[in-house]
């Protein structure tokens, strides 16, 4: 076997998303399903079935990574299998939640590739990218008086950068905001490994939208293999538990001029109503205020804003640390931290939700808000049925 095949053969069985797949593995890439997973599921299953079950788990319950991610060709099948049950399970909120599992697992085993691995990788992905061995310069700034020199290994055609960076929203990654000369932008290596992490996001999302008639055709088929249904219905049974808190997840973001700190829970209210006096706030209230709006997707901008009335407010440095906490991703605290910090607000303001909690039909039980976000979530998702409620009746009276 040439160096050049092994090369790529170890490269697949890390990324097994790389288009070569279809050209190295030919025999089973484009394999009929039903064939394909009868074959690993009579041979292969249990440590299979325990890795894509393990997948699942983590994504339903919004984890950021899995245990080891092992590196062999059993990773191909693990590739294959997923597609296809996310493909019969065909469900929208499903496959976005293990898109996004999936592509930060790659981006954590991208950033640890070496330059030539990764080099390798973008050239299997046709892309257009300029790589050098010794970092070149892009741009010198003075700050206080010191010189700062940035350098990077690697440029990419600005075509190739907006194909990748189409879906991403943040500001700094617009063409206009990033150095480039002669059609190719100068990236970092840990920008160029978001952008394929990305790339594995979108492509995962690609099984969403088929038709109903062909899924049910296939699922039929395969859900006689007894060991791939027993796995099916694993996932659909952790997904039925969890899937009515998802319910209430509406998708709630900023948008402008629509004003959605009616629904705030009382901690993060407390906070706000402590900023607009002018008052001033702990570290930990400005962090916990910041995860919030970042969770709620509220621009830099408008949160750098609320933080204008404190004593000791510097927009430069508090957009920094804004946005530095935004490319972290960190998540708001939960309710039991918040009460450990003393920052639940729930008797202050003696909030209902807070206090009681909600009754669930599912477990025909009374549930605790156990986070801020999912206050949010079940506020929005009751006033949206009474407004949806409203407008049937009103619709019936013929108003
Ligand atoms: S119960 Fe949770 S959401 Fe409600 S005020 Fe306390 S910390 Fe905030």
């Amino acid at each position: 076997m040439s160096s050049e095949i092994e090369l790529q053969l170890e490269l697949l069985q890390h990324y097994p998303w790389l288009p070569s797949l279809k050209k190295i593995y030919q025999d089973f890439a484009s394999k009929d399903p039903y064939q394909f997973i009868s074959e690993i599921f009579s041979d292969k299953e249990s440590e299979l079935k325990e890795r894509i079950f393990d997948l699942f788990t983590a994504a339903f319950n919004n984890l950021e990574n899995i245990g080891n991610y092992e590196v062999n060709e059993s990773n191909i099948y693990f590739y294959l299998i997923l597609k296809i049950l996310l493909y019969l399970l065909n469900t929208d909120a499903i496959t976005n939640r293990i898109a996004n599992l999936y592509s930060k697992i790659m981006y954590k085993e991208l950033l640890r590739e070496n330059d030539h691995y990764l080099y390798q990788i973008c050239q299997d992905l046709n892309l257009d990218i300029k790589y050098y061995q010794n970092p070149i310069q892009y741009r010198i700034r003075i700050v206080k008086d010191k010189k700062e020199i940035s350098k990077t290994n690697y440029r990419i055609h600005y075509i190739d950068y907006l194909k990748l960076t189409s879906k991403l929203q943040d500001d700094y990654r617009k063409l206009v905001n990033n150095p480039i000369s002669e059609g190719y932008v100068f990236i970092l290596k840990k920008n160029l490994v978001r952008l394929l992490q990305e790339y594995v996001r979108v492509k995962i999302l690609e099984i969403k939208n088929k038709s109903e008639k062909e899924i049910n055709k296939l699922k039929e088929k395969i859900l006689e293999i007894h060991e791939f249904k027993s796995l099916y219905d694993d996932i659909l049974k952790i997904w039925e538990l969890k899937k009515e808190e998802l319910e209430y997840s509406i998708d709630i973001e900023f948008i402008e001029g629509k004003e959605i700190t009616d629904i705030f829970p009382p901690c993060i209210k407390h906070i706000l109503s402590q900023a607009k006096e002018g008052q001033n706030l702990t570290h930990t209230e400005r962090l916990f205020l910041t995860f919030f709006l970042h969770a709620l997707e509220y621009p830099i901008k408008e949160i750098v804003d609320i933080f204008t009335t404190l004593p000791d407010f510097d927009r430069e440095k508090t957009t920094y640390q804004v946005t530095f906490a935004k490319n972290k991703g960190y998540s708001p605290h939960s309710c039991e931290t918040l009460k450990s910090l003393k920052l639940c607000k729930a008797s202050k303001y003696s909030d209902e939700l807070c206090l009681k909690g909600y009754y669930s039909k599912k477990l025909d039980q009374n549930m605790k808000i156990k986070h801020p976000l999912f206050y949010v979530q079940f506020k929005h998702y009751k006033l949206y049925n009474q407004k949806n409620e409203k407008s049937k009746i009103n619709r019936k009276n013929g108003n």
